[in-house]
């Protein structure tokens, strides 16, 4: 039988009406049979997420303050969900253990990652399914990276043995035998590594949209979703700020060929989104997605001939280096280059900047330009359809938007823009507009 690894974000999982929701999801299909859930997230917008509890609870107990409080109503969430499920359960014991940890020796990671450790205890208990803790599963080496090799080797024989199982997402077992979290979002990394241990057919990612979607809902009201991405897209969209799934999450199924599936606890019936190493579907708008931010700056740099002197830009890397400032983009002209960057970590380093580049490369001048906002428009089918670049130049120009900087990379996977921070909505709807609207 095929396996399917399922990963239900913390709004899927946020009271008793959600598990419920989830259950169904998970019997509707013999072939899921690892799961993988996350803390209770936010049943309505204000709530407080179970993780975000913990994460005060540590915070009480390392000034000494007293935890009755907020450890009481963290239970009152989990008590709710026992009760409105109807299970003859409790984890009082459990609850009791976290107290004493906290009081004796609290640590954030310890804190955090019980919000997904109580969760999975409810979630086996209700689906009748074994519970792993990841403790004994995942590992980490003294870096706090993931061992991959040893989680492998560990999960695959337990999962072997194992025909169905529940198994928190967010973290295992770190340095000096203590609980290591991955960063914010993590359980979605867990996911990742249980399907590829598992060789599963597709890590199915349960979330409250119906996949990825073509641009930012906060910008384009109800775009339309994103049937098929592959793992190069969603990388540059996620990089320009697109998020639906942790970064890390990708490496461990890509490297197995299995595809994840986005999908909506609130409407299972949705495709979804696939995400996959390559494809023959062809998106249905040239374009894929838009994504971007604000706040960069562009260092240009001018010299004379500058095309002909060998180890130039080598020198003005050099001046950035030096002062730890990180590069986004470098677009470069006959006798200029221009280097875009952060603009938050560029300004208290500014004025080193320009002297190491002084200094380093002797340059005829040099030129900073701030409040730049970036835009992505990315699509594998860029490369064979004529005339994107053109579209996309004449969207902006109709909603009189001046484009600062245009950079594509020769993969044709994408086009990056420039324009200024105030005309980024603009510039992202004017996009989603002549790609999107007009082809629906
Ligand atoms: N509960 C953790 C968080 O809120 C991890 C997760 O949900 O993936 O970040």
């Amino acid at each position: 039988m095929m396996k399917k690894v399922v990963k239900f974000g913390g709004s899927s999982l946020a009271d008793a009406e959600q598990f419920k929701k989830v259950s169904a999801i998970i019997h509707a299909d013999p072939e899921r049979v690892y799961v993988v859930p996350s803390a209770p997230g936010k049943r309505f917008s204000g709530d407080v997420k179970v993780t975000d509890m913990l994460l005060e609870a540590y915070r009480i107990a390392v000034e000494g303050g007293d935890l009755e409080c907020q450890m009481g109503a963290i239970k009152k969430r989990y008590d709710e969900i026992i009760t409105g499920l109807g299970l003859d359960f409790s984890l009082d014991d459990e609850f009791a253990a976290i107290m004493k940890q906290l009081k004796e020796d609290p640590y954030q990671d310890y804190a955090a990652s019980r919000g997904e450790y109580l969760n999975g205890r409810i979630m086996a208990k209700y689906l009748g399914f074994e519970f792993i803790d990841p403790y004994e599963v995942i590992f980490f080496n003294d870096e706090g990276n993931l061992n991959s090799y040893k989680t492998e080797k560990i999960l695959k024989a337990r999962l072997e043995q194992t025909p169905q199982a529940v198994i928190p997402g967010f973290y295992g077992h770190g340095k000096d035998e203590k609980i290591k979290t991955f960063s914010r979002g993590g359980s979605d990394v867990t996911g990742s590594i249980v399907a590829s241990a598992a060789k599963a057919s597709v890590y199915e990612n349960w979330t409250d949209v119906s996949g990825f979607l073509v641009a930012d809902p906060r910008i384009i009201k109800d775009p339309v979703a994103i049937n098929t991405i592959t793992y190069r897209e969603l990388r540059e969209l996620s990089y320009m700020g697109a998020s639906v799934l942790h970064e890390d999450a990708i490496f461990p199924v890509r490297s197995k060929g299995i595809p994840i599936n986005i999908k909506n606890t609130n409407r299972p019936q949705d495709e979804g989104t696939w995400i996959v190493e390559s494809t023959a579907r062809k998106s249905s708008f040239t374009i894929t997605g838009i994504a971007g931010k604000k706040g960069f700056c562009a260092v240009s740099i001018t010299k004379a001939l500058m095309n002909s002197e060998v180890g130039f830009c080598r020198k003005v890397l050099q001046a950035f280096e030096e002062n730890g400032i990180s590069i986004e983009h470098m677009p470069s002209g006959i006798d200029t280059m221009t280097v875009v960057v952060h603009e938050d970590e560029f300004l208290d380093k500014e004025q080193q900047v320009v002297s190491s580049i002084h200094r380093l490369s002797q340059p005829d001048s040099v030129e900073i330009e701030s409040d730049l906002a970036l835009i992505a428009v990315v699509g594998r089918g860029m490369k064979s359809v004529r005339g994107t670049a053109a579209r996309i130049f004449s969207a902006l120009a109709h909603a009189h938007i001046n484009i600062r900087m245009i950079d594509q990379g020769s993969s044709e996977l994408n086009i990056i823009l420039a324009v200024a921070n105030e005309d980024f909505e603009n510039a992202i709807k004017a996009v989603y507009d002549i790609f999107v609207l007009t082809q629906i």
